[in-house]
C-alpha cells in the first residue's frame, strides 16, 4: 500500500486530504500538523481584533480524519529529504513517503526591517491573532490607570488585503475598547503606514477607493506612500524617500501586516525558492520531483495570462490541494499528471461585520451585499475543508442585519 505524507491541515491540506479519503484508492495518509486544531486563516483578523473568539475559526483536526485511512501525527516539521523520501521533524522524528503533498503556508514577511521581530505583533496563526487580542486589551487597562495617550494608539503597517480587513475589523472593535479605557471610542486612533500610493491592486481603482475611502471616514489616519524604516519599542519609523526626513509615530500595539512569504521549511528542505514558494511545475510537482506536490501559499503557479504568479490565497489553495490529491490517485492507479488550471472566482475583503468589497468573478460588488457574499464565501471554503458539520457550527449565518 502506497503511503501518502500531507505537511500542513490549512487550506491546502485538508482539501487534499478530503479528496484522498473520499477516494477509494489503495493508500494510507499521514496528515502532519504543528496544531491538533484547523484554522481558517482567513479570519484571523476577527480573532485579532476580539470580533470571533478562537473557536469559532477553528477545529478539531481529527474531527476530518478518517482513522481507517489516515494517521494525524501533531509535529512540528523541520525539512523536506527529497532524495531519502522521508520528513524530519522537530524533534527527531521521521517519516517516510512514497508520495508528499508540502502544504505548509504562510509567515509574516519582514523584508528585513529592523525591530519588527523584537516589537511589531503579527498575525500569521491563531495564537498571534489572540495574542494581539490581549494586548490592545491590557493597552486599554494601562490608559486608565496612567492616561498616557500612546496606549490608545494602534499602528498597522501594511495597507494589502490583509490590513484592509485588520483595520476595518479594528474600527468596529472601538467601543469595546473603549469601554475598558473608559474612553470616548473617537479617543482610540487608528493609524495605518503603507509604501505604495496605489492600494489594493486586485482592485480597480474606484472598487478600491471605495474600501479605503470608507476607512477614512472612519477615522482610520493612512499614511501611503511612507516605507517603514524600522520598528523601535513603542515607535514606527517611516519616511518616503531616503532622502526625505524620518517621520515617527509612537503606539503602544504595532501590528505587522506588509505581507507574506512561505514557509521557512522550504528552503531548509533545499528546493529551489523565492520567498519560500517554489516555482512548481504545471501538474503541481516539484521541480526534479515527480513524487512531491507543492500546493497552497508555498508554491507559485504561473498565471499565462498576465505572465506572473497567481496571488496566494485560500482559495487557490483549495483548488490545488484537490488537484494534487488528484495527480497522486492518478499516478498510483499507473496514469499520467494532468496540469492545473485555475480560474478565480474573485475576491471580497471585509471591512468589519456588515461592510465588504470585491470582486464576484469580474463584477464589483460593495456595501451589505458583498458582506453578504463574503460569509458565503467564508461558509463554502469552511464546507471544503470540514464539511458539513463544521459549517453547521462554526459558519456566518449573521446574514441579516
Ligand atoms: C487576515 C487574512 C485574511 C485573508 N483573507 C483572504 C480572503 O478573503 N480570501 C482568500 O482567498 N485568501 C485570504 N487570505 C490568504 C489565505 O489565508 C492564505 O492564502 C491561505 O491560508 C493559504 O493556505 P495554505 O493551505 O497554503 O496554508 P495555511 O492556511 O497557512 O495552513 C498551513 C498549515 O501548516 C501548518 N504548519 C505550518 N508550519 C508548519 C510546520 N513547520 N510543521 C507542521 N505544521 C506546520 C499550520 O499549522 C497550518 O495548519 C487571508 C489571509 C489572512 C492572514
Amino acid at each position: 500500500m502506497k503511503e501518502v505524507v500531507i505537511l500542513g491541515a490549512g487550506y491546502a491540506g485538508l482539501r487534499a486530504l478530503k479528496e484522498l479519503q473520499r477516494h477509494r484508492t489503495d493508500c494510507h495518509v499521514t496528515l502532519i500538523d504543528k496544531h491538533d486544531y484547523h484554522y481558517e486563516a482567513t479570519d484571523l483578523h476577527e480573532v485579532a481584533t476580539g470580533m470571533q473568539h478562537r473557536s469559532r475559526i477553528s477545529y478539531d483536526i481529527n474531527d476530518v480524519v478518517d482513522r481507517e485511512r489516515t494517521t494525524f501525527v501533531q509535529e512540528t516539521v523541520d525539512k523536506v529529504d527529497c532524495e531519502n523520501q522521508k520528513v524530519i521533524c522537530t524533534n527527531g522524528k521521521e517519516v517516510t513517503y512514497d508520495y508528499l503533498i508540502v502544504a505548509l503556508g504562510f509567515e509574516s514577511e519582514t523584508f528585513g526591517t529592523p525591530g519588527v521581530d523584537e516589537y511589531a505583533l503579527s498575525m500569521t496563526n491563531v495564537d498571534d491573532a489572540e495574542k494581539i487580542y490581549h494586548h490592545i486589551c491590557e493597552q486599554m487597562q494601562l490608559y486608565k490607570q496612567t492616561q498616557d495617550e500612546d496606549f490608545l494608539k494602534i499602528v498597522v503597517c501594511g495597507a494589502g488585503f490583509t490590513g484592509v480587513e485588520l483595520m476595518g475589523a479594528l474600527v468596529e472593535a472601538k467601543p469595546e475598547y473603549a469601554k475598558i479605557a473608559d474612553v470616548n471610542p473617537a479617543q482610540i486612533e487608528i493609524y495605518c503606514v503603507e509604501a505604495s500610493t496605489r492600494l489594493l491592486p486586485m482592485f480597480n481603482e474606484k472598487l478600491a477607493s471605495y474600501g479605503i475611502d470608507h476607512l477614512k471616514e472612519w477615522g482610520v489616519k493612512l499614511y501611503t506612500g511612507m516605507r517603514v524604516k524600522e520598528i523601535k519599542p513603542n515607535l514606527v519609523m517611516y519616511r518616503a524617500g531616503d532622502d526625505d526626513p524620518m517621520k515617527e509615530i509612537s503606539a503602544r500595539t504595532i501590528i505587522w501586516t506588509t505581507g507574506v512569504r512561505g514557509s521557512k521549511v522550504i528552503a531548509a528542505s533545499g528546493f529551489s525558492e523565492k520567498r519560500g514558494r517554489v516555482m512548481v511545475k504545471d501538474d503541481l510537482s516539484a521541480p526534479d520531483h515527480d513524487n512531491v506536490y507543492i500546493v497552497g501559499d508555498v508554491a507559485a503557479v504561473m498565471d499565462t495570462s498576465t505572465q506572473r504568479p497567481y496571488p496566494t490565497t485560500a482559495q487557490i489553495s483549495l483548488k490545488m490541494g484537490h488537484h494534487a490529491a488528484k495527480n497522486i490517485i492518478r499516478q498510483i492507479a499507473g496514469q499520467s499528471t494532468e496540469p492545473f488550471s485555475f480560474k478565480s472566482l474573485g475576491s471580497v475583503a471585509s471591512i468589519g461585520n456588515t461592510h465588504a468589497f470585491g470582486l464576484v468573478g469580474t463584477t464589483p460588488i460593495k456595501g451589505y451585499p458583498a458582506s453578504f457574499v463574503k460569509k458565503a464565501i467564508m461558509d463554502k471554503s469552511l464546507l471544503e475543508t470540514g464539511g458539513v458539520k463544521e459549517t453547521m457550527s462554526k459558519g456566518r449565518f449573521d446574514f441579516y442585519h
